[in-house]
């Protein structure tokens, strides 16, 4: 292998037909400089982050020269824009480098977002803030650390571009590694023009790549979907246990094979509250805390459209399987909320008393807005006995101390130890979240120069579930009134 080469590239989708994608090149920066690097993914990749942290490493990696055996492209896709389908998106601040196998045998895409325009970037400039490239590495790199299937972000770089926003910012450019870029908008851009043929051969791509286990199923159209329904239920309620809120779940920011994608006006919540929204385009609350599961329903239908031709050439043979598929949605999730809220309280998810104890707990947190993070982590010290620091938590602890008595009750009919709850819990409730004001002041010093601050909160996340040494601690705190963030963009 060439040594200068940083990747061994072998690019599936750029041999797909050409009305998939539009080949474009990245737009030169400036003053290309690398911010941060994250070199254990890296080595995943069967990369040398030595090389990579380069000044050659900074020149690929904001777009300045292509690695060798690149073969850059914008995906094409459509997408429903709350509820409106728009019949082409594509990736208009995105390109599609090309694609690496990584240590585990997984074939990992690495876009550049922010590298320039695309054919498909309409009105958009093709270029990214700082700001929001901080905030998906950021976030993306705590998904991951906390066990969400989640795009990553290999590195940041400056481009020495000034973006104009509402302000002049400082340009970026992400390197976001995914399996696949693949969304049900990308699905639903050749349905919607009537390109069954195309839509076959999205679905073979996604199969040999996503759902590799149903390469061999009867009907692999019909049993993608039902991969891709399970996987969204599952991701939508590991999400949701964690306090986390998308933002925009368009059909166009929905991964098929189930990773979260698209870190836009995301936000972890402090104080609880079920119908939380932060984005400010989401004025009726849409992608709300609790709307996720709805809306991620909603989009699955979408696909399901989109499919239905591959799945029976008969009309309505075809509707009925797609529909059946969509049905298994409520089920699938009401499992999966269970498996991911249950260990959070130390029980298991097939206790009876889960349900009825997980709302419970909402209901308590939802009536004094309580932080969401800290209350289940210090719901783990009242399991070894002692509730003061979770009742510390409530200016009336009376419906607490009533919950209180019915979870140890639980924990007791299930003849749960008191310390293997609490160990169950401290691997399900993190003590470091990416809370948005440590963001918001990550990017600010950036902004200013300074990257300290996100680099040491980046290390503080990639061990969400330890107890933070002491001079991280005020990681795990939530906001002062003064310093609360409720409003993401
Ligand atoms: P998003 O809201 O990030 O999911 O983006 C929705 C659509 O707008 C996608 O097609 C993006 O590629 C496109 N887009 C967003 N921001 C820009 C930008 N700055 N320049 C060009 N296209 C953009
Ligand atoms: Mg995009
Ligand atoms: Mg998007």
């Amino acid at each position: 292998a060439d040594r200068a080469a940083p990747f061994a590239f072998d690019n599936s989708y750029a041999r797909l037909p050409e009305r998939f994608y539009a080949r474009v090149q990245p737009t030169r920066p400036p003053a290309p400089r690398l911010l941060l690097l994250n070199a254990d993914l890296a080595r995943e990749l069967g990369a040398d982050p030595a090389l990579l942290a380069s000044e050659q490493g900074a020149r690929w990696l904001s777009g300045a020269e292509l690695p060798p055996g690149a073969e850059p492209l914008a995906m094409a896709y459509a997408g429903h824009q709350f509820g409106h389908f728009v019949p082409q998106l594509g990736d208009g601040r995105a390109i599609l480098l090309g694609e690496v196998i990584d240590r585990a045998g997984v074939r990992q895409d690495l876009q550049l977002k922010g590298a320039g325009r695309t054919p498909f970037s309409r009105m958009g400039d093709g270029l990214a803030a700082l700001g929001p490239v901080l905030r998906e590495f950021i976030v993306s790199e705590a998904m991951h650390a906390m066990g969400v299937p989640t795009t990553r972000a290999l590195a940041a770089a400056a481009t020495g571009a000034v973006v104009r926003r509402e302000r002049p910012l400082p340009g970026a450019v992400l390197t976001r590694v995914a399996e696949g870029h693949v969304r049900v908008g990308t699905f639903q851009f050749f349905a919607a023009q009537g390109d069954h043929e195309a839509v076959r051969t999205l679905l073979d791509h996604v199969v040999a790549r996503n759902f590799p286990h149903l390469a061999q199923a009867p009907n692999r159209a019909r049993a993608a979907l039902d991969e891709a329904v399970a996987r969204q239920a599952r991701l939508v309620a590991q999400w949701m246990a964690l306090g986390f809120i998308h933002g925009v779940m368009n059909t166009d920011n929905m991964h098929v094979g189930g990773q979260t994608i698209d870190y836009g006006p995301c936000a972890f919540m402090d104080g609880f509250r079920a119908d939380r929204v932060f984005s400010s385009i989401d004025h009726a609350g849409r992608y709300a805390w609790n709307q996720q599961p709805r809306a991620a329903h909603w989009n699955l239908s979408r696909l399901a459209g989109a499919l239905a031709r591959s799945i029976d050439p008969d009309e309505d043979r075809a509707i009925a399987s797609a529909q059946e598929a969509i049905d298994a949605f409520p089920d699938l999730f009401a499992a999966a909320w269970r498996e991911a809220f249950a260990p959070k309280l130390g029980l298991d998810a097939a206790a009876p008393e889960a349900e009825a104890l997980i709302d419970g707990a909402l209901r308590l947190l939802g009536g004094e807005e309580t932080d969401f993070t800290l209350f289940f982590r210090r719901l783990c010290l009242a399991a070894e006995g002692d509730a003061a620091p979770v009742r510390a938590l409530f200016r009336d602890p009376r419906p607490l101390d009533d919950w209180l008595g019915r979870w140890r009750a639980a924990l007791e009919a299930g003849r749960v130890a008191p310390e293997e709850a609490a160990r169950r819990m401290r691997a399900a409730n993190p003590a470091v979240i990416p809370r948005n004001h440590r963001v918001e002041q990550a990017i600010a010093a950036a902004e200013a120069g300074d990257l300290a601050p996100a680099e040491r909160l980046i290390a503080a996340l990639r061990r969400p579930f330890d107890e933070p040494a002491p001079e991280h601690a005020d990681l795990a705190a939530p906001p002062a009134p003064a310093e609360e963030v409720r409003v993401t963009y």
